[in-house]
């Protein structure tokens, strides 16, 4: 038997000649199958986001999941490895959209626009993936055009068909798609509102997008904008059931692989900063490529998205910003201030989690969503009080967890003033305003 240094021991010969541990879990990248190993940023271990807990939960074990960001160097596709399971995350899904009134005069306005731009009428056929509660359809069905969703989560695909929303229930892929087909039911207009960010299996989704669109239908879809994520330094816009992260770059390189050419391109304010990208087939030469897309081809390159670098770099600019905010809530507890939170969204969770903010620094924070009164925030177990309770208890410092609606929120909360109370904004850096 060969040995190792002739030390004889097969136990410490195994020890010897392993191979030294990786640097970190590998992961090829979704798209091009790379190998995506280059950290975007790491956020250590979270619950998942929508996991607010009752307070018979409190002392059970809860999962918690990395939350490690990568990227790949191959076509800069950024990119959570899959943690958990999709069944998991979407087929019984607490969020609603018709709960927010300003994203469902958002879809209003959306399906009045493309109805007249692509001149819809009760001939044609729209289809949305991840159509939730019919929050958008409805406007397409009040109009007298012939719909079909398609939604994974059973009690949210019931509402939608409450709302007279043809839904069908199950995740869209290429066996959907081929699934439409057979049933003679192409689109002329296939939408995805923030859908595209949570497919795990991107390639067959958009390989499904072709499949499912008639010759000459378009395609848009609406997602978070990476540019606009790292400019804006929103690292708490990552979540498990974020799975990618585009540019325009990117996801023009991911759409043309699969033979559909991006032609006009909005960027629109929802969620910090959004697209919605225009598709066709490429072989349909009857819609040309509008300015909008080069311009912000353009602009993107020019702020290194066509580079590892400007990637790599986005970790430790998180991590200033993580250590401006404790700076600034260690010393207001350090001259006895009292602080509370303002929102239980998905977003606070990954900021709390990440920064290691607990009932420490924040006493409670309030929602006006009564589903999430008396529950306790996932992982950090904050609890989840009525709006009242600011008034009732007057803290110094009023955090804003929903920062894109910090306008709105303090124009609702001026009566802190009342009593000398500020407000403190986290992202993009901590700032604290009267
Ligand atoms: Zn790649």
């Amino acid at each position: 038997m060969p040995t190792v240094n002739g030390l004889g021991d097969p136990l410490m010969e195994a020890v010897v000649t392993a191979a030294p541990p990786a640097a970190g879990p590998g992961m090829s990248c979704r798209f091009c199958g790379a190998a995506a190993n280059h950290v975007f940023v790491d956020l250590g271990m979270s619950p998942l986001c929508e996991s607010y807990l009752a307070a018979d939960q409190l002392n059970q074990m809860e999962p918690f999941y990395p939350l490690r960001v990568h990227v790949c160097p191959q076509c800069f596709l950024v990119q959570l490895p899959q943690y958990v399971s999709p069944v998991e995350i979407f087929t019984e899904y607490a969020y609603f959209s018709s709960f927010s009134s300003s994203w469902v005069e958002h879809a209003r306005l959306y399906a009045e626009v493309m109805r007249k731009r692509l001149d819809l009428t009760e001939k044609s056929f729209v289809v949305e993936v991840a159509s939730n509660d019919g929050y958008l359809l409805q406007h397409f069905v009040e109009a007298g055009i012939p719909v079909l969703g398609i939604e994974p989560a059973a009690n949210v695909a019931e509402a939608a068909r409450a709302k007279r929303v043809p839904t069908r229930c199950c995740f869209f892929g290429v066996d959907a798609a081929q699934d439409l087909v057979r049933g003679g039911e192409q689109a002329d207009l296939l939408v995805g509102n923030n859908v595209l960010a949570q497919v795990p299996n991107l390639n067959d989704f958009v390989a499904g997008l072709k499949v499912a669109l008639k010759p000459s239908g378009v395609i848009t879809m609406e997602f978070p904008h990476l540019m606009q994520l790292m400019e804006g330094n929103q690292f708490d816009t990552i979540y498990h059931e974020h799975f990618s992260y585009f540019s325009l770059l990117t996801v023009e390189r991911i759409f043309g692989a699969h033979g559909l050419t991006l032609f006009d391109v909005d960027e629109i304010p929802t969620h910090g900063g959004s697209l919605r990208i225009y598709a066709r087939h490429a072989e349909d030469g009857s819609r040309p490529i509008e300015r909008s897309v080069p311009e912000l081809r353009a602009r993107e390159e020019r702020a290194g998205l066509d580079g590892l670098q400007a990637y790599t770099a986005f970790e430790e600019q998180v991590r200033k910003t993580k250590r401006k905010l404790l700076d600034f809530l260690i010393e207001a507890k350090h001259n006895g201030k009292s602080i509370a939170g303002y929102g239980a969204p998905g977003k606070g969770n990954t900021l709390l989690n990440y920064c290691g903010i607990r009932s420490d620094f924040l006493d409670y924070t309030v929602d006006r969503n009564p589903y999430k009164h008396y529950k306790f925030l996932p992982g950090t177990h904050i609890p989840i009080f009525p709006p009242d309770r600011i008034r009732e208890t007057r803290p110094d410092y009023v955090l804003i967890l929903p920062w894109n609606l910090r306008n709105e929120i303090v124009g609702q909360l001026s009566y802190v003033r009342e009593w000398g109370g500020r407000f403190i904004i986290p992202i993009p850096e901590v700032e604290v305003g009267a």
